[in-house]
This record gives structure tokens, sequence and C-alpha cells, in this order.
């Protein structure tokens, strides 16, 4: 059975008011935090933990939190980022939405851990009915003294701000973030700085995702060595999953990052197999931006391990044989999926996302798209496989913001595990407009 830290009052009737949240052991983890320990003890036990950034990139929380600078009579801020748009990925959606009171919690420690009084949750504009739950689990917390002025009698005063977004992918990178924060149109900007010395208004900021803020409730609670016990490796306590695509059970799933790729997909306690009893084709596991890994590297790594839904095993054997974590939206693609339409798709999503700030980045997701298009509708040649594989090179590694190195990643991992369905599109234009290459190359 399954560990679960965060989801596991999930299902509890009513968990979203207050009452009930705290009936279920709620604010436990606020008490604890504040009137016993220091916020260094605090910073202390998340490194400990060993948590790692659930948004996607997987920086460790503890060393993040250790950067924060702390300028004489300068506020600092703490940022919960809740832009949550990578394609596949819902997890913190899901969690906002059921079991705000634990994000709430998370805040109030992460705040006076960090030394932050205004704290602020920056959640897309396309989450349009979540900003109400969470404006209500604030006002409840503050009615009950968790929020407000001298918490819990500590000197401490801690206001949470929800602000949102207005429906553009890039808000969610940090610094795009805090410029949408601050007012201003979301354009990434250059780091370092970082957030951590520079941030919101050019005060020390720590932006970190949702699940990362609610995990420091059970960290608290368990203590960070029994924490750490979860898991494996540098993979520790748990992890959401957002499952989606071809599978029998789509949804938002906590692992505890030991159980195997495998058994993630066709155990019936998460996706339960491939839907309609087609094959496994594909999966991207850690939301679009990351490679695409064809069945027969997916299960087992190039080295014929065992792969493991965690940070190291799904990234073993690097970009040539291997994916990511990232921000763990899973999809699952079938033998019917069309490899090329569905790398156009998301070629034409980072293009359109692209706040056009660097040339490689605005030009390079336009070109890969317009060819892309052409392969897919049965107007490509055989040069524009090699060309797009130039093309997403020279844009990967050369753009202010990962939204470069997001669009070049996908491009380039469907070429080198598909490369044959590319080709056949081109050899094979008309007949392309009818049926999906399959499975025949395996
Ligand atoms: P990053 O590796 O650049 O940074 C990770 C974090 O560590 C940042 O907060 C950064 O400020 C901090 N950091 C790194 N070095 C630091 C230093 N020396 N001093 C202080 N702070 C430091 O990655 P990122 O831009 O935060 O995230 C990229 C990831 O986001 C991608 O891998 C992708 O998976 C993910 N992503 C997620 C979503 C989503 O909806 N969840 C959307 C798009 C992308
Ligand atoms: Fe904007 Fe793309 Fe450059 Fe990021 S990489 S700053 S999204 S143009």
């Amino acid at each position: 059975m399954a560990v679960k830290l965060l989801l596991e009052k999930a299902h509890v009737e009513g968990i979203r008011t207050y009452d009930v949240y705290r009936r279920e052991g709620g604010y436990r983890a606020v008490e604890k935090a504040l009137k016993s320990m220091s916020p260094e003890a605090i910073v202390e036990e998340v490194k400990k933990s060993g948590l790692r950034g659930r948004g996607g990139a997987g920086f460790p929380t503890g060393m993040k939190w250790s950067f924060i600078a702390k300028p004489e009579g300068v506020p600092r801020h703490l940022v919960c980022n809740a832009d949550e748009s990578e394609p596949g990925t819902f997890k913190d959606r899901y969690l906002m939405e059921f079991i705000p009171h634990l994000l709430i919690e998370g805040l109030i420690i992460s705040s006076f851990a960090l030394g932050s009084n205004a704290t602020y949750i920056y959640i897309r504009g396309e989450y349009a009915w979540i900003p109400d739950i969470l404006e209500q689990a604030i006002a409840e917390a503050k009615a009950n003294g968790w929020l407000g002025k001298n918490i819990l009698g500590t000197g401490f005063d801690c206001e949470i701000y929800v602000q949102r977004g207005a429906g553009a992918y890039i808000c969610g990178e940090e610094t795009a973030l805090i410029e949408s924060l601050e007012g201003k149109r979301g354009n990434p900007r250059i780091k370092p700085p970082f957030p951590a010395v520079k941030g919101v208004w050019d005060r020390p900021t720590v932006v970190n995702n949702v699940e990362t803020l609610a995990a420091v409730v059970p960290i608290i609670n368990l203590t960070g060595e029994e924490y750490a016990k979860i898991g494996v490796g540098r993979s520790t306590g748990t992890k959401l999953i957002s499952a989606c695509g071809n599978i029998n059970k789509p949804g938002v799933y906590e692992i505890d990052m030991t159980i195997s790729v495998e058994e993630f997909i066709y155990s019936d306690e998460y996706c339960g197999g491939i839907a309609n009893g087609k094959r496994l084709k594909a999966c991207i596991p850690g939301g679009s931006s990351v490679p695409i890994l064809p069945a027969n590297l997916l299960f087992k790594t190039a080295k014929g391990e065992t792969r493991y839904m965690n940070y190291e095993s799904l990234s073993d054997g690097g970009f040539a044989t291997g994916s990511m974590m990232g921000s763990g939206g899973f999809i699952v693609l079938d033998e019917d999926q069309c490899v090329v339409k569905h790398t156009y798709t998301l070629a034409r999503f980072y293009r359109h996302e692209s706040c056009g700030q660097c040339s490689p980045c605005r030009e390079g997701t336009g070109w890969m798209e317009k060819i892309l298009k052409n392969i897919d509708t049965g107007k490509g040649k055989m040069s524009d496989i090699d060309l797009l594989w130039d093309i997403q090179r020279k844009i990967e590694g050369n753009t202010i913001c990962p939204l470069g190195d997001a669009a070049a990643w996908p491009v380039a991992a469907a070429i080198r595990h598909f490369r044959d369905e590319f080709e056949w599109h081109v050899l094979n234009p008309e007949e392309s407009q009818v049926r999906n290459f399959g499975l025949a190359h395996y």
C-alpha cells in the first residue's frame, strides 16, 4: 500500500473547510514549528528531508531556502508558484481544490522559516474557480489565529495574498512570474541574479511550487529524517503524479517513488493499464517539456535495469535513452497515436507561448511548428527532418529561460526515437493522412 503524506485526507468529507481539516490533525505542524522551532531549525529540517522542488526542476528546497539573502531592513518574500501550466500537469490544481488548508499550512511554516510577512500565491488564470477556494481557506485560517498579527504569540506577522495570472504559460517561469506579480508583462529575467537575491520588487524572494510547500507540513510533523526514509536515493518523500492520455484511470496519484514505471501504468491502484485493450506506444513521464520515451525504453533503461518512478531512474541514460521526472505530468500514448502529430501539437503550443524576447526561441519555435505541420500534412521533405534537428539544437541552451529548451527537447526526442515515423510521413504523404504509423518499427 502506497505511503500517503499529502492526499491521505483529501477524500475526507468536508476537508476543504477549516473545522474538518483541523479535526483531522491540521495545523499541528504550524503549532510545532512556530512554538518550538526557530526559522533556522525549520530550514535545517527541510534540508535533512532531501525535499526537491516539485515544479519540475527538482532543485533541493532546503538549499534554495538557505540561499535567501538577508540584507538589514529589506523585507523578504515567499511566492507560491501555482501557475501550473505544463501540458499534462494538473496535480497542484487537485491539491488546491481538494485540500487547500494543507497548502496554507505549508505556506505559514515556510513564511516563518524565510521571514516573509507578505506571501503570495500566483495562480494561473485558467484555474478560475480555485482562487475563491484559497481565499476562503486563508480567511478561515486568519479567523482562527493562524495568520495576521503576532501569530500564536510569537511576534511573527504574516498575510497571504492570492494573485491571478492571465493565462500565459511563461508566467510559470519564476522570473516572469515575478514580473507579472509586479504588474508588468511576464517577460523572464536573466539569471543570475536569482530571485533569492533579487526577486519581487528587487527584494530577496523564494519561489516554490504548490506541492513543494505542501510537503513542508509532513516534514515538520514527521521530522526531516523520517521523511527522508520514504522513497529512494535522492528521491525522498512522496510525489504527486497527474496521469493522463490513453489509460484506463486518469487522475492524480501520490507515489513514494519506489514503484516501477510498469507497475504505475498497469497496476489497478494507479493507471489501470492502456485503455481499450490497446498496446503502449510511448510515454512522456514528466510534462510536455521532457523527452518522450518509446515503450522499449520505458520499463527498462538502456542498461537493462528496471525503470522506476523517480528522479534518478527516469533520467537514467540522459536524453539519449532517458527522460525526466519533471513536473509529474505523465502522458501515455497508445499504438493509435501519431508521434509526428503529437510533436506538431506541442510545437504549436510552445510557439504560441514564447514571449518573443530571444530570437532562437521566438524564430525557432515558429520555424519548427511550420516544418512539423508540413510533415504532418504530407507536404514535408526528407531534408526537413535534419533541418528540424538542426533548429532544435540551435535553440537549446541559447535562450534566457527554459522555455527554449522545453520547446527543443520534445522535437529532439521525437526524431531520436521515432525518426522512421517522420520518414514514413514524408515517403507516404497520402497514406499518412488516413492511417497512423502505429507500432511497425518495434
Ligand atoms: P532552474 O533549474 O533554473 O531553477 C531551479 C530553482 O533553483 C529556481 O528557483 C532557481 O532560482 C533556484 N536556483 C538555482 N540555482 C540557484 C543559485 N545558485 N542561487 C539561488 N537559487 C538558485 O529551473 P526552473 O526555471 O525553476 O524550472 C524549470 C523546470 O520547470 C523545467 O524542468 C520544467 O520541468 C518545469 N516546468 C514546470 C511547469 C509546471 O507547470 N509545473 C511548467 C513549465 C516548466
Ligand atoms: Fe521568452 Fe522564449 Fe526567450 Fe524564454 S526562451 S525568454 S520564452 S523568448
